[in-house]
Order: C-alpha cells, then sequence, then structure tokens
C-alpha cells in the first residue's frame, strides 16, 4: 500500500487545488473523488434521469463506467469513453452532484473505484468521507474548511474568470445549501474523522495553504515511520565501555573550567555534595539526574573529573544566542523531544564511546515542586543501548527557584548497570526495569537528602 492522503471538507475550501499542487510537490498523485461524483451526476442528467429518484439514478448505474487517468500527472475524468473534464464544472453538475451522491446505492457503487486507486500509489484523496468511509486506514487524514463566505468568495473568483454570470450571493447560497446537503444526508454524512488534523484556511492564503498541508503529511507520515520502526525493530545494544578517558587536552581544559565554575558557584549558592565516591573514575557513564533548575548541569559536574555532555531540549538551541553559545560550551546538544530522537541517542552513545560522561535529566522536564516525575523511556532507551554504569543524582533545594545563597544538596547514589537488572535489550521489558530502578533510586535519593535541608 502507497501512502494514503485523506482530504476531505465542505465545498469550496479548496481542497482540490491545495491539494493538486501539494501531490505535485511531494510526488503523488492527487485523486479528486469530487469529479467521480459530477460524472455520475453529468450521465444522469444527459440520459434525463430524475436525480431525487433514488430508485431511477440506482437503476442506471449499471452504464456508467467512469475513469480517473493521468496525463502528465493531471487527473482526466472518463466517462463512457468521453473526457468530460471540463464539462463537469458547472454549478448546475455541482448541486447534481450534491443530489445523486445522497444516494447509498452511488457512494458504494463508486467506493471501490477509489479504493483501487489508493492501493497501489502515494494519492492525496480528496471528497467528503475519505477518512472517515473510503480509506478508514488512511496514514493521514486532514479536514479543510474556511468559512462559508470565505468559500463562496473563492468560487465566485474562480466562476467569474470562467464568464459564468453568477452572483456572490447565488454562489454563497448554493455552498451553505450544499454544506447542508452534505452534512444533513443518510449515508457517509460529511464529517470530521477523528483523528483527521482540522486545517482552517480562512485567513491563509493558496501558497500558505499548501505549505500547511505539506507540513502535515510530513509530520504525519514521519511519525508513522518512526511508530512502525518502535513496533518492528529494536534498537540493537552498542555497549559502552566505562573507564576510558577523553584526550589530555580537553582534559585540562575541562578541569580549568571546573575549577572556575566551583568558585563562581561557591559564592553564589551553599552547595553540598553527597555521595561523590560514588562517581566512578573513568568517563564513559550515564548520569541520571533529578531536574530543578538550568544550573542543574553545571552543579553536577562539579565534583566529577571528566567532562561532561547532556541532552537539551531542541528549542533552547533556538532562542538568545549567547545562551546557545554557552550551552554548547557546556557540552549540551540538541534533542527533539516527545518523538524518540535516534539521532540525539545515538550521539549520546558515541559521546560515550569517546570517553565523556553523559548527564540526562529522565524526567525530560523540571520538576518545580522537587518530586521526581515520571521517568521517561528516553533515558533508559540509552541505558539499555549502552550498557553502562547509570549513576542516580538528585538534586535539592527548598522553594520553586534558586536564589542568591540557596542552600543546594546534590547527592549521588550507587551507579548500577543494566545488566545488572536482567535489562540485556531494548524490549519493552527490559526498558520498564531500567526505568523503574532510576525512579526508585531517585526518589530514595531525594527522599533522604530534603531531610537534611
Ligand atoms: O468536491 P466537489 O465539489 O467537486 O464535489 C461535488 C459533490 O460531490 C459535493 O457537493 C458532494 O456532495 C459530492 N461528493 C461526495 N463525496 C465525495 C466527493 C464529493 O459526496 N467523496
Amino acid at each position: 500500500m502507497g501512502i494514503n492522503v485523506a482530504l476531505d471538507g465542505p465545498s469550496g475550501a479548496g481542497k482540490s487545488s491545495i491539494a493538486k499542487k501539494a501531490a505535485a510537490s511531494l510526488g503523488y498523485i492527487y485523486v479528486d473523488t469530487g469529479a467521480i461524483y459530477r460524472s455520475v451526476a453529468l450521465f444522469m442528467l444527459r440520459n434525463n434521469v430524475d436525480i431525487k429518484n433514488k430508485e431511477e439514478v440506482s437503476a442506471k448505474l449499471s452504464e456508467i463506467d467512469v475513469k480517473l487517468e493521468y496525463k502528465d500527472k493531471t487527473q482526466v475524468v472518463v466517462l463512457n469513453g468521453e473526457d468530460v473534464s471540463e464539462l463537469i464544472r458547472t454549478p448546475e453538475i455541482s448541486m447534481a452532484a450534491s443530489a445523486v451522491s445522497a444516494i447509498p446505492e452511488v457512494r458504494t457503487f463508486l467506493l471501490d473505484l477509489q479504493r483501487n486507486i489508493a492501493r497501489e500509489n502515494n494519492i492525496i484523496m480528496d471528497g467528503r468521507d475519505i477518512g472517515t468511509v473510503v480509506l478508514p486506514n488512511a496514514q493521514v487524514k486532514i479536514f479543510l474548511t474556511a468559512s462559508a463566505e470565505e468559500r463562496a468568495k473563492r468560487r465566485f473568483k474562480e466562476l467569474q474568470e470562467k464568464g459564468d454570470k453568477s452572483t456572490y450571493e447565488e454562489v454563497l447560497k448554493d455552498i451553505i445549501q450544499r454544506d447542508y446537503n452534505d452534512a444533513h444526508r443518510e449515508t457517509a454524512p460529511l464529517k470530521q474523522a477523528e483523528d483527521a488534523v482540522l486545517v482552517d484556511t480562512s485567513d491563509m492564503d493558496f501558497d500558505r495553504s499548501v505549505e500547511k498541508i505539506i507540513s502535515v503529511i510530513k509530520e504525519k507520515t514521519a511519525e508513522e515511520k518512526l511508530q512502525k520502526k518502535k513496533e518492528h525493530e529494536l534498537m540493537p545494544i552498542d555497549p559502552v565501555e566505562p573507564g576510558k578517558n577523553v584526550n589530555c587536552f580537553l582534559w585540562i581544559v575541562h578541569q580549568l573550567f571546573r575549577f572556575l565554575v566551583w568558585i563562581a558557584y561557591k559564592i553564589w549558592y551553599k552547595v553540598e555534595y553527597v555521595g561523590t565516591e560514588n562517581c566512578p573514575k573513568g568517563g564513559g557513564n550515564m548520569y541520571v539526574c533529578t531536574h530543578r533548575s538550568y544550573a542543574d548541569p553545571v552543579l553536577v559536574s562539579i565534583p566529577v573529573r571528566g567532562p561532561f555532555r547532556f541532552m537539551a531540549k531542541e528549542e533552547l538551541f533556538k532562542g538568545n544566542i549567547f545562551f546557545k553559545w554557552l550551552i554548547i560550551a557546556l557540552g549540551a546538544f540538541p534533542i527533539k523531544r516527545g518523538n524518540g530522537d535516534t539521532e540525539a541517542i545515538e550521539k549520546s552513545i558515541r559521546t560515550m564511546k569517546k570517553g565523556r560522561n553523559f548527564l540526562i535529566f529522565p524526567e525530560g522536564t523540571r520538576s518545580r515542586d522537587g518530586k521526581v516525575g515520571k521517568i521517561r523511556s528516553g533515558a533508559a532507551l540509552i541505558g539499555a543501548v549502552s550498557q553502562t554504569n547509570i549513576v542516580p543524582v538528585a538534586i535539592c533545594f527548598e522553594g520553586r527557584k534558586l536564589k542568591f545563597r540557596s542552600r543546594i544538596i546534590v547527592a549521588f547514589g550507587k551507579s548500577f548497570t543494566p545488566a545488572e537488572l536482567g535489562a540485556d535489550s531494548t524490549s519493552p521489558r527490559c526498558l520498564k526495569l531500567i526505568k523503574n530502578k532510576i525512579s526508585q533510586e531517585l526518589n530514595n535519593l531525594v527522599n533522604e537528602n530534603v531531610k537534611k535541608l
């Protein structure tokens, strides 16, 4: 199956032109299902069938052969061998299409045709019930809409360019009527699929709308790929051998830096270190630390001899340039949060292999009240892949924020390895073992040390 994008929404929301452009830019096929309903309507009108009469319409369906063909990537609608692409674009056919599309037999008749196109290709299919009925398993579902007035304005302009004499009021009335028909029919009424992304283009121009649709598609297909990867592939173990040290130059620079920062922090805060004997001698260890403030990475690295690298949320690298360079100098590298940034995970492993220590805040966000939050899977995954020493660290101080001369306790717990827990792979069971152990150790450290404040 290719990538299926279901694009639904009311008449005149710009679905076809937006989808056409987005499809061209992504190299997908654009499937305009409205054109199929329009062809059925054209056939019925040409054959003097009463389009309000269900039985009459249903009886005639067997005489219809509609095909969508693609010439130079442009859709051509072929009705019983005739190219009707242009003929179906009149207000009269729009209304008739809305009427015939309310007949269940017509919808069933056209269902397979639509599904077959989607089966083999990467497509953007636009319609009214694509996400809900035709392609309920589409990887991407978008509901594109705009206010009735805005849609009428756009359609009116289009019709004028074609020389049509309809007035704006007529076009608006038509749109409101078709919205009503589409939303109130019994079979497959127009409605947003639960898992569809809503895009309202009332305040967007054409290019912006196309960009928005493309970005939703890219985002959703990337999520889908990641999900698949997570389900089907366990990340392989890539063990780090702790104990290695960084090169001499980096070592000296780090010691100097550590000394200066230590003096500054001694003046600024009242810091007490507990359990520093638990810090392994060489590098290549992973420190998992509770997160209370922006000072945390420095607080942890002062008593540890080897230099650190740590992950910081991507957003921090986009703001103030001074801050960006400061955190880079301190050893930060960016992580995209919330979706298993494999690149950042691999980078953390490489960093430990080079003899640096790696610091991670497994709760993902800062804790305001000092309690240990939920441990995320990222830290457990890095632990499982690297199989290195994991050193728990708790940062304890009173209140929500650090202040001048705040008393801080930084407590290092006993290190453990994933192998000791029986976590020898990246399976969900092993990640859970590591996560639970981190949570337990951090909670113990915090509970023991807050008492001393
Ligand atoms: O999108 P377009 O305006 O070309 O569609 C013509 C009519 O066909 C719509 O008013 C709607 O009633 C009907 N239609 C539908 N289901 C689709 C596509 C179009 O009911 N998937």
